[in-house]
Protein backbone atom coordinates (compact mmCIF):
# COMPACT_ATOMS: atom_id res chain seq x y z
CA UNK A 1 0.00 0.00 0.00
CA UNK A 2 2.90 2.62 1.14
CA UNK A 3 4.20 2.09 -2.36
CA UNK A 4 1.09 3.13 -4.57
CA UNK A 5 0.69 6.07 -1.92
CA UNK A 6 3.92 7.44 -2.89
CA UNK A 7 2.75 6.61 -6.76
CA UNK A 8 -0.21 8.27 -6.10
CA UNK A 9 1.73 11.22 -4.36
CA UNK A 10 4.00 12.16 -7.08
CA UNK A 11 1.42 11.54 -9.93
CA UNK A 12 -0.73 13.85 -8.05
CA UNK A 13 1.47 16.57 -7.35
CA UNK A 14 0.89 16.13 -3.43
CA UNK A 15 3.23 18.39 -1.76
CA UNK A 16 1.97 19.20 1.84
CA UNK A 17 2.21 17.10 4.29
CA UNK A 18 -1.12 15.91 5.78
CA UNK A 19 -2.33 17.42 9.13
CA UNK A 20 -3.55 14.77 11.12
CA UNK A 21 -3.01 16.79 14.52
CA UNK A 22 -6.04 17.24 16.76
CA UNK A 23 -7.84 20.06 15.86
CA UNK A 24 -6.86 21.26 19.14
CA UNK A 25 -3.28 22.12 17.71
CA UNK A 26 -4.23 23.96 14.96
CA UNK A 27 -4.75 28.02 14.39
CA UNK A 28 -7.93 28.91 12.46
CA UNK A 29 -6.64 31.85 11.18
CA UNK A 30 -9.72 33.41 9.62
CA UNK A 31 -10.24 33.90 14.11
CA UNK A 32 -7.41 36.30 14.48
CA UNK A 33 -9.81 38.87 15.83
CA UNK A 34 -10.97 39.70 19.59
CA UNK A 35 -12.76 36.06 19.22
CA UNK A 36 -9.08 35.05 19.43
CA UNK A 37 -9.35 36.13 22.98
CA UNK A 38 -12.52 35.72 24.20
CA UNK A 39 -12.50 33.25 27.31
CA UNK A 40 -15.61 32.17 26.60
CA UNK A 41 -14.70 31.15 23.13
CA UNK A 42 -16.76 27.53 22.03
CA UNK A 43 -13.80 26.84 19.52
CA UNK A 44 -11.21 24.85 20.68
CA UNK A 45 -7.73 26.66 22.22
CA UNK A 46 -4.47 25.87 22.62
CA UNK A 47 -4.45 25.70 26.33
CA UNK A 48 -7.89 23.67 26.00
CA UNK A 49 -5.08 20.44 25.36
CA UNK A 50 -5.18 19.86 28.63
CA UNK A 51 -8.25 18.82 28.82
CA UNK A 52 -7.87 16.14 26.45
CA UNK A 53 -7.00 14.08 29.69
CA UNK A 54 -10.82 14.92 30.95
CA UNK A 55 -12.24 13.28 27.69
CA UNK A 56 -14.72 10.60 28.56
CA UNK A 57 -13.68 7.76 27.02
CA UNK A 58 -16.43 5.31 27.19
CA UNK A 59 -20.21 5.64 26.49
CA UNK A 60 -21.14 5.41 29.74
CA UNK A 61 -18.80 8.08 31.04
CA UNK A 62 -20.31 10.17 28.49
CA UNK A 63 -22.59 12.89 30.57
CA UNK A 64 -25.48 14.48 28.74
CA UNK A 65 -26.66 13.74 25.39
CA UNK A 66 -28.90 10.91 26.36
CA UNK A 67 -30.58 10.44 22.52
CA UNK A 68 -27.50 11.02 21.09
CA UNK A 69 -25.63 8.48 23.66
CA UNK A 70 -28.41 5.87 23.38
CA UNK A 71 -28.73 6.10 19.47
CA UNK A 72 -24.89 5.27 19.58
CA UNK A 73 -25.15 2.63 22.05
CA UNK A 74 -27.69 1.00 19.95
CA UNK A 75 -25.41 1.74 16.49
CA UNK A 76 -22.42 0.16 17.87
CA UNK A 77 -23.89 -2.52 19.34
CA UNK A 78 -25.90 -3.95 16.39
CA UNK A 79 -22.40 -3.28 14.34
CA UNK A 80 -20.57 -5.33 17.10
CA UNK A 81 -23.10 -8.29 16.78
CA UNK A 82 -22.21 -8.19 13.59
CA UNK A 83 -18.89 -7.84 13.43
CA UNK A 84 -18.97 -5.32 10.59
CA UNK A 85 -17.79 -1.65 10.95
CA UNK A 86 -20.47 1.03 12.63
CA UNK A 87 -22.23 2.81 9.96
CA UNK A 88 -20.49 6.16 8.68
CA UNK A 89 -21.71 9.01 11.16
CA UNK A 90 -22.09 12.72 11.50
CA UNK A 91 -22.11 14.86 13.89
CA UNK A 92 -23.78 18.57 14.02
CA UNK A 93 -23.70 21.32 16.40
CA UNK A 94 -22.22 24.58 18.05
CA UNK A 95 -17.95 23.99 18.85
CA UNK A 96 -17.39 22.23 21.99
CA UNK A 97 -20.37 19.82 22.65
CA UNK A 98 -18.34 16.72 22.56
CA UNK A 99 -17.99 16.00 18.42
CA UNK A 100 -14.49 14.65 18.21
CA UNK A 101 -14.89 13.06 21.90
CA UNK A 102 -17.87 11.02 20.84
CA UNK A 103 -15.85 9.99 17.85
CA UNK A 104 -13.01 8.60 19.93
CA UNK A 105 -15.31 6.83 22.19
CA UNK A 106 -17.01 5.46 18.74
CA UNK A 107 -13.12 3.93 18.11
CA UNK A 108 -12.45 2.99 21.64
CA UNK A 109 -16.39 1.25 21.96
CA UNK A 110 -15.20 -1.05 18.66
CA UNK A 111 -11.40 -1.29 19.34
CA UNK A 112 -10.58 0.58 16.39
CA UNK A 113 -8.16 2.76 14.94
CA UNK A 114 -8.95 6.64 14.45
CA UNK A 115 -7.14 9.06 12.12
CA UNK A 116 -8.28 12.71 12.75
CA UNK A 117 -8.10 15.15 10.23
CA UNK A 118 -10.29 18.06 8.82
CA UNK A 119 -11.42 19.61 5.73
CA UNK A 120 -9.17 22.74 5.20
CA UNK A 121 -6.64 20.49 5.84
CA UNK A 122 -7.00 17.64 3.47
CA UNK A 123 -6.21 19.79 0.33
CA UNK A 124 -6.20 17.49 -2.43
CA UNK A 125 -7.32 14.06 -3.65
CA UNK A 126 -3.79 12.59 -2.99
CA UNK A 127 -4.07 13.92 0.80
CA UNK A 128 -7.08 11.87 1.38
CA UNK A 129 -5.69 8.92 -0.45
CA UNK A 130 -3.06 9.09 1.50
CA UNK A 131 -5.08 8.90 4.80
CA UNK A 132 -7.53 5.56 2.89
CA UNK A 133 -4.44 3.64 2.02
CA UNK A 134 -3.30 3.46 5.84
CA UNK A 135 -6.42 2.64 6.80
CA UNK A 136 -7.12 -1.02 8.38
CA UNK A 137 -10.69 -2.87 8.13
CA UNK A 138 -12.79 -1.09 10.45
CA UNK A 139 -10.93 1.88 11.29
CA UNK A 140 -12.21 5.07 11.61
CA UNK A 141 -11.47 8.54 9.63
CA UNK A 142 -12.35 11.47 11.50
CA UNK A 143 -13.32 14.39 9.25
CA UNK A 144 -13.66 17.87 11.32
CA UNK A 145 -15.18 20.80 9.77
CA UNK A 146 -17.09 18.38 7.20
CA UNK A 147 -18.32 21.06 5.27
CA UNK A 148 -15.06 22.53 4.44
CA UNK A 149 -14.24 19.69 2.39
CA UNK A 150 -13.18 21.21 -1.74
CA UNK A 151 -15.20 19.82 -4.50
CA UNK A 152 -12.76 17.64 -5.69
CA UNK A 153 -11.90 15.78 -2.61
CA UNK A 154 -15.64 15.69 -2.00
CA UNK A 155 -15.77 13.15 -5.50
CA UNK A 156 -13.15 11.33 -4.52
CA UNK A 157 -14.34 10.58 -0.34
CA UNK A 158 -17.89 9.93 -2.23
CA UNK A 159 -16.75 6.11 -3.89
CA UNK A 160 -14.63 5.90 -0.72
CA UNK A 161 -17.76 6.05 1.44
CA UNK A 162 -20.47 4.16 -0.79
CA UNK A 163 -18.18 1.23 -2.27
CA UNK A 164 -15.03 1.17 -0.63
CA UNK A 165 -13.08 2.41 -3.45
CA UNK A 166 -10.62 4.87 -4.97
CA UNK A 167 -10.50 6.39 -8.17
CA UNK A 168 -7.51 8.07 -8.97
CA UNK A 169 -6.71 9.65 -12.69
CA UNK A 170 -2.78 9.33 -13.16
CA UNK A 171 -1.33 11.19 -15.71
CA UNK A 172 -2.89 13.94 -18.01
CA UNK A 173 -4.14 14.38 -21.59
CA UNK A 174 -4.27 11.34 -23.85
CA UNK A 175 -1.98 9.23 -21.66
CA UNK A 176 -3.93 9.82 -18.29
CA UNK A 177 -5.75 6.57 -17.13
CA UNK A 178 -8.10 5.79 -13.82
CA UNK A 179 -7.21 3.04 -11.61
CA UNK A 180 -9.75 1.65 -8.98
CA UNK A 181 -7.58 0.84 -5.77
CA UNK A 182 -9.67 -1.50 -3.22
CA UNK A 183 -10.21 0.20 0.34
CA UNK A 184 -10.61 -1.92 3.75
CA UNK A 185 -13.96 -1.32 5.16
CA UNK A 186 -13.52 1.69 7.07
CA UNK A 187 -15.87 4.27 8.84
CA UNK A 188 -16.00 8.03 8.36
CA UNK A 189 -17.44 10.25 10.78
CA UNK A 190 -17.83 13.51 9.77
CA UNK A 191 -18.08 16.72 12.38
CA UNK A 192 -19.63 19.87 11.54
CA UNK A 193 -20.84 23.05 12.65
CA UNK A 194 -23.24 24.01 9.58
CA UNK A 195 -24.87 21.39 8.56
CA UNK A 196 -26.50 23.39 5.89
CA UNK A 197 -23.17 23.83 4.58
CA UNK A 198 -22.58 20.01 3.99
CA UNK A 199 -23.32 19.38 0.51
CA UNK A 200 -26.39 17.18 -0.18
CA UNK A 201 -24.20 14.02 -2.09
CA UNK A 202 -21.92 14.13 0.80
CA UNK A 203 -24.87 14.14 3.37
CA UNK A 204 -26.60 11.61 1.85
CA UNK A 205 -23.74 9.53 2.24
CA UNK A 206 -23.56 9.20 6.00
CA UNK A 207 -25.64 6.34 7.34
CA UNK A 208 -26.55 8.17 10.57
CA UNK A 209 -26.75 12.36 11.41
CA UNK A 210 -26.85 13.02 15.13
CA UNK A 211 -27.80 16.70 16.37
CA UNK A 212 -25.55 17.90 19.35
CA UNK A 213 -27.54 20.43 21.38
CA UNK A 214 -26.52 22.81 24.08
CA UNK A 215 -26.36 20.94 27.62
CA UNK A 216 -28.96 21.46 30.12
CA UNK A 217 -27.73 22.86 33.77
CA UNK A 218 -27.57 19.60 35.72
CA UNK A 219 -25.35 18.01 33.04
CA UNK A 220 -23.29 20.95 32.83
CA UNK A 221 -22.83 20.51 36.69
CA UNK A 222 -21.57 16.74 36.38
CA UNK A 223 -19.31 17.93 33.91
CA UNK A 224 -17.47 20.55 36.42
CA UNK A 225 -17.64 18.22 39.66
CA UNK A 226 -16.18 15.48 37.52
CA UNK A 227 -13.17 17.83 36.23
CA UNK A 228 -12.54 19.14 39.74
CA UNK A 229 -11.98 16.07 40.57
CA UNK A 230 -9.72 14.90 38.17
CA UNK A 231 -8.12 18.88 38.25
CA UNK A 232 -7.77 17.71 42.50
CA UNK A 233 -9.42 20.86 43.06
CA UNK A 234 -12.22 21.27 46.28
CA UNK A 235 -15.25 22.58 44.91
CA UNK A 236 -18.21 23.49 46.70
CA UNK A 237 -21.61 23.03 45.00
CA UNK A 238 -22.17 26.79 45.10
CA UNK A 239 -18.96 27.04 42.82
CA UNK A 240 -20.05 24.50 40.68
CA UNK A 241 -23.66 26.40 39.97
CA UNK A 242 -21.88 29.22 39.44
CA UNK A 243 -19.31 27.76 36.75
CA UNK A 244 -22.10 25.62 35.26
CA UNK A 245 -24.79 28.54 34.75
CA UNK A 246 -22.33 30.66 33.35
CA UNK A 247 -20.75 27.86 30.76
CA UNK A 248 -23.07 28.55 27.93
CA UNK A 249 -24.36 24.85 27.93
CA UNK A 250 -20.89 24.18 26.19
CA UNK A 251 -18.46 21.68 28.29
CA UNK A 252 -15.08 23.21 26.39
CA UNK A 253 -15.89 26.63 28.26
CA UNK A 254 -16.97 25.33 31.27
CA UNK A 255 -13.55 23.07 31.78
CA UNK A 256 -12.31 26.85 30.94
CA UNK A 257 -13.70 28.32 33.35
CA UNK A 258 -13.23 26.43 35.77
CA UNK A 259 -9.39 26.81 35.17
CA UNK A 260 -9.30 30.60 35.70
CA UNK A 261 -11.70 30.04 38.94
CA UNK A 262 -8.98 27.27 40.24
CA UNK A 263 -6.37 30.17 39.61
CA UNK A 264 -8.54 32.62 41.24
CA UNK A 265 -9.08 30.52 44.20
CA UNK A 266 -5.50 29.68 44.57
CA UNK A 267 -4.33 33.06 44.23
CA UNK A 268 -7.15 35.29 45.52
CA UNK A 269 -8.56 32.60 48.22
CA UNK A 270 -7.59 29.13 50.29
CA UNK A 271 -7.34 27.14 47.35
CA UNK A 272 -11.61 26.40 47.28
CA UNK A 273 -13.74 27.13 45.01
CA UNK A 274 -16.69 28.64 46.96
CA UNK A 275 -19.86 29.94 44.97
CA UNK A 276 -18.45 33.74 46.09
CA UNK A 277 -15.05 33.03 44.56
CA UNK A 278 -16.54 32.07 41.45
CA UNK A 279 -18.67 34.91 41.03
CA UNK A 280 -15.46 36.84 41.62
CA UNK A 281 -13.41 35.40 39.25
CA UNK A 282 -16.05 35.45 36.55
CA UNK A 283 -16.78 38.59 37.08
CA UNK A 284 -13.23 40.07 36.94
CA UNK A 285 -13.14 38.08 34.12
CA UNK A 286 -16.31 39.77 32.20
CA UNK A 287 -18.21 36.86 32.23
CA UNK A 288 -21.40 37.57 33.26
CA UNK A 289 -24.39 35.20 35.10
CA UNK A 290 -25.66 33.65 31.85
CA UNK A 291 -22.13 33.11 30.40
CA UNK A 292 -22.48 36.20 28.59
CA UNK A 293 -19.37 38.05 27.59
CA UNK A 294 -18.40 41.99 25.99
CA UNK A 295 -19.11 40.47 22.30
CA UNK A 296 -22.34 38.84 22.92
CA UNK A 297 -23.12 42.31 24.62
CA UNK A 298 -22.37 43.87 21.62
CA UNK A 299 -24.22 42.25 19.18
CA UNK A 300 -27.61 42.34 21.82
CA UNK A 301 -26.68 46.06 21.83
CA UNK A 302 -26.07 46.80 18.29
CA UNK A 303 -29.61 45.40 17.79
CA UNK A 304 -31.82 46.66 20.50
CA UNK A 305 -29.39 50.55 20.20
CA UNK A 306 -28.59 51.11 16.60
CA UNK A 307 -31.19 49.33 15.05
CA UNK A 308 -34.56 49.53 17.50
CA UNK A 309 -34.35 46.08 18.48
CA UNK A 310 -34.45 44.67 14.77
CA UNK A 311 -34.90 43.09 12.50
CA UNK A 312 -31.39 43.70 11.25
CA UNK A 313 -29.39 41.58 8.49
CA UNK A 314 -26.62 39.56 10.10
CA UNK A 315 -24.31 41.11 7.53
CA UNK A 316 -25.13 44.97 9.02
CA UNK A 317 -24.52 43.75 12.73
CA UNK A 318 -21.02 42.31 11.60
CA UNK A 319 -19.88 45.05 9.55
CA UNK A 320 -21.06 47.38 12.97
CA UNK A 321 -18.97 45.83 15.19
CA UNK A 322 -16.40 44.88 12.78
CA UNK A 323 -16.84 41.09 13.66
CA UNK A 324 -17.14 38.74 11.43
CA UNK A 325 -20.16 37.34 10.32
CA UNK A 326 -19.06 33.43 10.47
CA UNK A 327 -18.08 34.33 14.05
CA UNK A 328 -21.47 35.72 14.94
CA UNK A 329 -23.31 32.93 13.16
CA UNK A 330 -20.84 29.91 14.88
CA UNK A 331 -20.59 31.37 17.84
CA UNK A 332 -22.52 33.83 19.02
CA UNK A 333 -25.72 34.02 17.74
CA UNK A 334 -26.72 30.09 18.31
CA UNK A 335 -26.33 31.01 22.33
CA UNK A 336 -28.47 33.96 22.06
CA UNK A 337 -31.21 32.01 19.95
CA UNK A 338 -30.87 29.14 22.61
CA UNK A 339 -31.62 31.52 25.70
CA UNK A 340 -34.48 33.28 23.59
CA UNK A 341 -32.29 36.35 23.80
CA UNK A 342 -32.55 36.29 19.77
CA UNK A 343 -34.66 35.39 17.12
CA UNK A 344 -34.38 34.74 13.34
CA UNK A 345 -37.19 36.34 10.89
CA UNK A 346 -36.86 36.29 7.33
CA UNK A 347 -35.82 40.04 7.54
CA UNK A 348 -32.68 39.43 10.24
CA UNK A 349 -32.17 39.13 13.70
CA UNK A 350 -34.62 40.42 16.56
CA UNK A 351 -33.72 41.34 20.33
CA UNK A 352 -36.24 39.84 22.32
CA UNK A 353 -38.21 40.95 25.73
CA UNK A 354 -35.85 39.05 27.43
CA UNK A 355 -32.69 40.48 26.21
CA UNK A 356 -33.35 44.19 26.93
CA UNK A 357 -34.16 42.84 30.55
CA UNK A 358 -31.02 41.21 30.60
CA UNK A 359 -28.99 44.37 29.21
CA UNK A 360 -31.72 46.35 32.11
CA UNK A 361 -32.91 48.12 28.96
CA UNK A 362 -36.21 49.61 28.89
CA UNK A 363 -38.35 47.28 26.24
CA UNK A 364 -40.36 49.39 23.76
CA UNK A 365 -43.71 48.63 24.55
CA UNK A 366 -45.55 50.62 21.66
CA UNK A 367 -43.11 49.82 19.09
CA UNK A 368 -42.40 46.38 19.29
CA UNK A 369 -40.64 44.11 16.75
CA UNK A 370 -42.42 42.72 14.39
CA UNK A 371 -41.32 39.12 13.58
CA UNK A 372 -43.30 38.73 10.26
P1 LIG B 1 -16.28 19.48 19.60
O1 LIG B 1 -15.56 18.45 18.79
O2 LIG B 1 -17.78 19.39 19.48
O3 LIG B 1 -15.80 20.89 19.33
P2 LIG B 1 -14.94 18.25 21.85
O4 LIG B 1 -15.32 16.83 21.68
O5 LIG B 1 -13.55 18.63 21.45
O6 LIG B 1 -16.00 19.20 21.15
O7 LIG B 1 -15.19 18.60 23.40
C1 LIG B 1 -14.63 19.73 24.00
C2 LIG B 1 -14.19 19.43 25.41
O8 LIG B 1 -15.33 19.24 26.23
C3 LIG B 1 -13.34 18.17 25.51
O9 LIG B 1 -12.11 18.50 26.10
C4 LIG B 1 -14.09 17.23 26.41
O10 LIG B 1 -13.25 16.85 27.47
C5 LIG B 1 -15.24 18.04 26.97
N1 LIG B 1 -16.52 17.35 26.80
C6 LIG B 1 -17.32 17.39 25.73
N2 LIG B 1 -18.45 16.69 25.93
C7 LIG B 1 -18.36 16.20 27.17
C8 LIG B 1 -19.23 15.39 27.97
N3 LIG B 1 -20.41 14.99 27.52
N4 LIG B 1 -18.81 15.06 29.21
C9 LIG B 1 -17.63 15.51 29.67
N5 LIG B 1 -16.77 16.27 28.97
C10 LIG B 1 -17.12 16.62 27.75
Amino acid sequence: MLGWVKVLRKFTRVGAAMDVSPPENRVIISEMSTQENRLVDQNSKPEDRLDNALRPRKLVDLIGQERVKENLGILIAAAQQRSEPVDHVLFYGPPGLGKTTLAHIVANEMGVNIKVSSGPAIERPGDLAAILTNLRAGDIMFIDEVHRLGRVVEEVLYPAMEDYALDIVIGKGPSARSIRLKLPHFTVIGATTRLALVTAPLRSRFGVVYHLDFYELPAMKAIVERAAGVFQVQVEPGGVEEIASRGRGTPRVALRLLRRVRDYAQVRGDGVITRQISEQALDLLNVDSLGLDEMDRRVLETVINKYNGGPVGLNTISASISEEADTIMDVVEPYLLQLGFLERSSQGRIATRLAYEHLRVTFPVEDQPKLL
